[in-house]
């Protein structure tokens, strides 16, 4: 699968938990199937810093993606979890993508 964000950027599978996810190496972002991301919040387990990378370049969270798997273009929601994060979600099969640190806002909202 491709980067909804950086053109030519493949997704590498990452294994966290007992599940994969997808993850950027060039912008730090991470693709989540809509049934993956809730429970691996709530594990909040030291292999998910594995998942907590570096932040984003400058102007990709303002970027418009595009789904890695069906091509639809992203919705940009803010997250029931965190307020401050603007999910991106495909309206198709509701996957879900974090850019580069929002991953880690996300596991600090929950903890609170
Ligand atoms: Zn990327
Ligand atoms: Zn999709």
């Amino acid at each position: 699968m491709q980067c909804p964000k950086c053109p030519n950027s493949p997704l590498v599978a990452t294994q966290a938990q007992a599940i994969e996810v997808d993850c950027c190496k060039a912008c730090g972002g991470i693709w989540f199937d809509h049934h993956e991301l809730i429970p691996l919040l709530h594990e909040s387990l030291p292999e998910l810093t594995t998942l907590r990378g570096k932040s984003a370049p400058r102007g990709v969270n303002q970027k418009h993606g595009q789904c890695p798997r069906d091509n639809t273009g992203l919705l940009r929601v803010s997250s029931a979890l965190g307020r401050s994060v603007i999910l991106d979600t495909c309206p198709e099969c509701r996957g879900i993508w974090l850019d580069g640190g929002e991953f880690d806002t996300l596991l600090k909202s929950v903890a609170q």
